[in-house]
């Protein structure tokens, strides 16, 4: 009989390593709180919109970097269209003086230094690594643990000739390597491209990425792309049970130790299997599912040292009419630093606007979203809670900064606006359970560097974690690695050889 695994959550990491354990033999149920898949990875309706919650990037997106079989190994990827943007992001000071980060290497040099010749010395040095870093390629066919002595020196013959960009930017953060240029738009470009307290060598593999034209974006938006993983699943033979929250993860004494066993929903059904993969938030999982049982130093460390990715508020809205703009990406100053909420101020917007999509809005108008980042998830979900009115209010205060900011950048007025969308960090929380609202898990820092988390807890034997809660830096190709690793790791403990496609019985 075919072991049965539960995978609670059915985001990306949960439908993928669903698709690799049915292509291995093994019986497959995932149980995700909302009526959808892909958790993170979403998009939402409003009045003939497609409001995109996710994908900027996709890395893997084209065929010059080695996650791009991965993908294939689940979804085909010639059959999308993506999207590679020429000029990423368009950064604006209040004179209107503006830089692009286009994605190519060498036309973001000749940008750089025709624009910032005070800071030519750093922009050489950037550029020059962010062609090495183009050149490499993340070993990604076999879990760590499962490598050979061959495997590790191939892959240390790889990365010497990066290692010494890695070891310098890992340790730097953002906000540190803006604050080395001379030119203050640059300084904003590179503090804000991302998340400024993290690792800047995120931004310089992204730049990498992009070079390599392995970054694109998948037309149709991010709830289609997650469909795909859906499909993929439901194809192979694998169940799936939305709106089922599960409140805990059963446990039993099993010879000499202990065994996850199954879960129990909200609604106290049980279900019971010889393998449990939580695939959900990490601290739920842990101190909540688990009721913090299997606790040792490492797990305590680890929810102790590292950071988290800020939420955010994401406003949307629908203008009538196609908005005529220099680039699909900008950082916009404010004419004043405002106040998104009590611990959050800000002087300037990130705008994209989706032409570059036609699916997402109606013929001739424009879905433009704005992504405001803020570590207080805590102020939106009491708000929420207890001051509904308050909650709605203060979200339409602050679409009201971004309208205000296009009316004076581009001359959108009221009338033109026929859509108007917030979701906070409650929403998130609301539709994902991701701590704090977290929209990536944890940061790639400085403090972290490449440390790594593990994915079983002590003391619990056929349990695991994947997904970004044990990934740190997060994003879709860690759900893909998470998804696939597990499945590794579970084969080659029971003696199987890992299969990544269904392979045809002779005669069928
Ligand atoms: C605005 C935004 C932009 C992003 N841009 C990019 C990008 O451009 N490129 C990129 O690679 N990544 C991007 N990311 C990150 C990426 O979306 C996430 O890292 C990834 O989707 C995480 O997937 P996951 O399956 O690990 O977790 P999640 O997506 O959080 O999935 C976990 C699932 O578990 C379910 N769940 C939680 N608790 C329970 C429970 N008790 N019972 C049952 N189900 C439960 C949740 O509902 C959810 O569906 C972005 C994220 C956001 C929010």
């Amino acid at each position: 009989m075919e072991k049965k695994v539960i995978i609670i959550g059915g985001g990306l990491s949960g439908l993928i390593a669903g698709s690799y354990l049915r292509m291995n033999g093994y019986e497959t149920e995932v149980f995700e709180m909302h009526s959808l898949p892909g958790g993170l990875c979403t998009s939402w309706q409003k009045k003939g919109y497609t409001i995109d919650g996710c994908i900027h990037w996709l890395v893997g997106s084209g065929p010059s970097d080695n996650f791009y079989n991965l993908w294939n190994e689940l979804i085909d990827l010639t059959k999308l269209s993506f999207v590679n943007h020429e000029v990423y992001h368009h950064v604006e000071d209040a004179e209107g003086k503006m830089i692009r980060i286009f994605c190519n290497i060498d036309r973001l040099e000749a940008e750089l230094l025709d624009k910032a010749p005070e800071d030519a010395r750093l922009i050489r040095t950037l550029c020059r690594a962010v062609r090495k870093l183009s050149r490499y390629n993340f070993p990604n066919d076999k879990a760590t643990g499962e490598m050979n002595l061959a495997d590790g020196l191939k892959f240390l013959t790889r990365t010497i000739p990066c290692l010494g960009i890695m070891r310098k930017y890992i340790h730097m953060t953002a906000s540190e390597y803006a604050l080395q240029y001379k030119n203050p738009i640059l300084q904003k470009a590179f503090e804000h491209m991302f998340v400024p307290e993290m690792s800047v060598l995120f931004l310089f593999f992204t730049l990498a990425w992009m070079n390599k034209g392995s970054a694109g974006y998948p037309v149709g938006g991010s709830l289609a792309f997650a469909r795909l993983f859906e499909e993929k699943y439901l194809q192979l033979g694998g169940l799936i049970h939305y709106s089922s929250k599960v409140k805990r993860i059963i446990y039993s004494p099993y010879e000499e130790s202990i065994v996850a066993s199954g879960i129990e929903l909200e609604n106290g059904e049980i279900h019971s299997s010889d393998i449990v993969i939580s695939a959900a938030d990490g601290y739920s999982t842990i101190w909540e599912m688990l009721e913090g049982k299997f606790l040792d130093r490492k797990v305590v460390s680890v929810y102790h040292d590292f950071k988290l990715f800020p939420s955010y508020l994401q406003v949307s809205l629908g203008i009538k009419g196609k908005l005529d703009v220099p680039n699909h990406c900008m950082l916009l100053p404010l004419e004043k630093p405002v106040m998104i909420d009590p611990e959050t101020e800000t002087g300037q917007l990130q705008v994209l606007v989706h032409h570059f999509d036609p699916t997402l809005a109606p013929e001739g108008s424009t879905l433009v979203t704005s992504l405001i980042p803020t570590y207080y998830a805590e102020y939106w979900t009491q708000l929420k809670k207890n001051e509904p009115e308050a909650y709605n209010f203060e979200k339409q205060r602050v679409a009201g900064i971004l309208i205000r900011l296009l009316e004076k950048r581009f001359g959108i007025r009221q009338e033109h606006i026929e859509m108007t969308d917030v979701s906070s960090p409650a929403t998130v929380i609301r539709y994902t359970n991701n701590r704090n609202g977290s929209f990536e898990g944890w940061l790639l820092h400085p403090n972290t560097g490449f440390r790594r988390i593990s994915k079983t807890l002590a003391g619990l034997n056929n349990f695991y974690m994947i997904g970004q809660w044990v990934e740190p830096g997060g994003g879709l190709p860690s759900c893909l690695m998470s998804g696939r690793n597990v499945t590794r790791i579970i084969c080659k403990k029971d003696g199987r050889k890992f299969r990544n496609r269904v392979y045809r019985l002779t005669g069928t």
